[in-house]
């Protein structure tokens, strides 16, 4: 199933795609008990909303050994685990925001997992189990302030440098199977497969809950592959999980 997030006559609902014109409306979030309505409402691209509200946004830098690579860093012996946080999160179509500190932000397309359970402690079965489904997201970074600062908060905290979505598939087949795509004004810049990941999902599921309980809702931005590069005002950016979710915003200088 497709779950989206969208607002009508004021209101933000969680919501389960029917076909591409129609949702059928939920009660609560799907990942945490949510149920179905009976109120069926047009599904307008500019009523999207970002698909979660998580307590935290869990990423995983250096996952692929291609990536490390390209930024001339050793593959790490353990994951290694930083936060966004929630207020850089962006709806589909929006806007990525340019700040003007940095003179270097680029994409990071990445494949966002939802977690459909408490976790804590976790083993890489109960990991497994817990995951509710499967999204694009842009782990967006300012790489001159990442390199610059001691660790990522600022360079990948800004307000917009979190798009995740559209739709959450809760049926994504193997993980493995799946390819993180990247385009950039449609032009190919990352294509990788999920399985080269060095710690798969499940792993990473079960290393973060020994660190932090991790609450349905929580998402993990689990690494990109190569080919990360420059976004510009008036790029259109694309991360596409396979044929499962796609992600589409625009680019624009942070207003003054
Ligand atoms: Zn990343």
């Amino acid at each position: 199933m497709r779950f989206l997030r969208l607002t009508h006559g004021g209101i933000d609902y969680w919501a389960r795609e029917v076909d591409a014109s129609t949702a059928r409306l939920f009660d609560g979030a799907p990942y945490a008990g949510g149920r179905e309505t009976d109120r069926f409402v047009p599904l307008r691209q500019d009523a999207i909303l970002c698909p979660v509200t998580p307590s935290k946004i869990v990423c995983v830098g250096r996952n692929y050994r291609e990536h490390a690579k390209e930024l001339g860093h050793e593959v790490p012996k353990e994951p290694l685990l930083f936060l966004k946080p929630p207020s850089a999160l962006l709806a589909p179509g929006a806007a990525i925001e340019l700040p003007p500190q940095s003179e270097r932000v680029e994409h990071e397309g990445e494949l966002c997992v939802v977690v459909g359970k408490t976790l804590k402690r976790a083993s890489r079965a109960d990991g497994a189990a817990a995951i509710f489904a499967v999204t694009a997201s842009n782990d967006v970074t300012a790489r001159d302030l990442q390199r610059k600062d001691v660790q990522f908060t600022r360079g990948k905290g800004f307000d917009t440098f979190c798009p995740i979505g559209t739709s959450l598939e809760t049926e994504p087949g193997p993980l493995e199977a799946l390819r993180v795509v990247t385009r950039v004004g449609g032009v190919e810049r990352q294509n990788g497969s999920v399985a080269d990941m060095i710690w798969p999902v499940d792993e990473l599921l079960s290393y973060i809950s020994h660190v932090m309980t991790l609450l349905p809702g929580d998402v993990v931005l689990t690494g990109t592959p190569a080919g990360v590069g420059p976004l510009l005002p008036g790029d259109v950016v694309e991360v596409a999980i396979s044929t499962v979710a796609t992600l589409r915003n625009t680019v624009v200088a942070a207003p003054a």
